[in-house]
């Protein structure tokens, strides 16, 4: 679906090309709010966002490395800024128990018939306890992988452990569901990587799932295992198979970054405005790095940038800030749910909370894997999805249009399918009036090529001004927002 703010009239390529640049809002921005304003700038973003989503944070998954880099940076970027703690032990960090858990690549083994499988060649598809022995049999789907089984061929499977070469399509997956087990048939193998879990599952926890290298099954068995181009699908017997692995985990340390800036009125001072990002990504996966530039990279610099022009205004917001950066959101928004659950300010003080996930791209193609709705780059360059900004309060949704005559985002409400999807919903969940910042999808969405190279600073930089406008805004409102939405 297109935004009721996209004008479909710009037909001809001359005047995409007058719309793809960025033309600033026309109000004035208050004279006593511009220190803070002009202090936003692309440079800035291309500092912070350079290291979180460069080398040194490899792409912050959290519990690794890189992602306490990426946090140390942070708060020491508040602490420049002369933020205040609100933990108990002043510091930035609201740390949380969490646990890494993988396949034990130690526990790896597998026998078929009388042969030993070398660990080295056994590969884990998803990480999990596993534990079979039964007969196995090899089955063989053609190059053109067939959509489905025969029946008599389908029957074979059943109670069987069953290696797999070739591709599996549905109906062929629906026919594995009776079998003991699956391994499927590789070139190479993945060795395990760590995921992360809010509770320890011990040595046990999921069903894995396993592979084999190609070459290690053909000497296993004797013969050359390849794909004829002739057969739909072919079955054969391999004798008694044996499946072990059992799951490591390791109790880690993670945390949120917390900071507050303290509002310039006695009494407001004790209500917030809340200030989010998830700092995390998805990390080193076997090697390869997620970076994250985009998702939530952005969002990160964009609270980094917020704070600077917050603290550097000589005229503070009445109400105060917090600023939250979370762990684990990729893993389903753990860090703000357990912000939320155990928040170190009381919670119903906060005024509303802003939200910056994914705001550095030009979306283009299909938005939300829906292949109806399909966005064009050259019409992204200066729009902004505002998700659930009117879902509680419009007063939200009215204080941030305002707020954008300064700015000129073009905003586009047709977002909201993503509006249980970062973590800004475990504040609306308690009632908190939430806007949510998404410049929408692009190809790049958690893959590997989400990198800085193809950053739009000046989107950051905006959307940074915009909640910059939009906390003094909220941050004077006389009384508490109307929450006019009944849901
Ligand atoms: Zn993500």
């Amino acid at each position: 679906m297109r935004s009721r703010f996209a004008v479909p009239v710009f037909a001809c390529s001359l005047a995409f090309v007058a719309n793809a640049q960025f033309r600033p809002g026309l109000a004035e921005v208050p004279s006593l709010l511009k220190t803070g304003f002009e202090s936003i700038s692309t440079k800035d973003g291309k500092e912070y966002l350079g290291y979180l989503a460069g080398p040194e944070c490899e792409g912050r998954g959290t519990g690794e490395p890189g992602f306490e880099k990426a946090a140390n940076y942070v708060a020491a970027h508040f602490k420049k800024l002369g933020l205040k703690s609100v933990m108990p032990d002043g510091s930035y960090f609201q740390y949380n128990d969490f646990w890494r858990v993988r396949t034990d690549p130690k526990s790896l083994a597998m026998t078929i018939g009388s042969k030993t499988v070398a660990a080295g060649d056994i590969g884990v598809l998803s990480s999990g306890k596993v534990d079979k022995s039964a007969e196995a049999v090899l089955l063989v789907l053609g190059k053109e992988a067939p959509e489905k089984l025969d029946d008599a061929v389908a029957a074979q499977l059943k109670g069987k452990i069953v290696f797999v070469v070739g591709t599996a399509n549905r109906g062929v997956r629906l026919a594995l569901i009776d079998a003991e087990a699956t391994v499927t048939v590789s070139e190479k193998v993945a060795t395990p990587g760590w995921t992360g879990r809010a509770s320890d599952p011990g040595t046990g926890g999921g069903n894995g799932r396993l592979s084999i290298r190609r070459e290690a099954l053909s000497n296993a068995v004797g013969r050359a295992i390849y794909q004829p181009n002739a057969i739909p699908a072919m079955v054969t017997e391999l004798g008694k198979v044996t499946l072990k692995a059992s799951t490591q985990s390791e109790k880690i340390k993670v945390m949120n970054v917390v900071a507050k800036l303290e509002g310039s009125d006695p009494t407001l001072k004790e209500e917030y405005i809340g200030i989010g990002a998830h700092l995390d990504h998805l990390g080193n996966r076997n090697g390869t790095i997620y970076w994250g530039a985009d998702d939530d990279g952005s969002g990160s610099t964009g609270v980094m940038q917020v704070a600077k022009a917050l603290a550097t205004n000589p005229v503070k917001p009445k109400r105060s800030v917090l600023f939250m950066a979370f762990y684990g959101e990729e893993m389903g928004l753990l860090g703000s749910a357990y912000l939320a659950n155990n928040s170190p300010v009381n919670l119903d003080n906060m005024v509303a909370e802003l939200q910056m996930d994914m705001i550095g791209r030009d979306s283009y193609g299909a938005q939300n894997g829906d292949p109806k709705r399909i966005d064009k780059l050259e019409e992204n360059a200066d729009t902004m999805r505002l998700v659930g900004s009117k879902r509680i309060s419009t007063e939200l949704d009215r204080i941030l249009l305002e707020a954008n005559n300064a700015v000129g985002f073009k905003f586009k409400y047709d977002g909201e399918d993503v509006y249980t999807r970062s973590d800004h919903y475990n504040f609306a969940r308690k009632g908190i009036p939430i806007a949510f910042f998404f410049c929408g999808f692009t190809p790049d969405y958690h893959q590997p090529t989400d990198t800085v190279d193809k950053i739009n600073f000046d989107k950051i930089a905006n959307t940074a001004k915009l909640v910059y406008l939009t906390t003094h805004a909220l941050g004077d409102y006389k009384g508490r927002l109307p929450k006019d939405v009944k849901n």
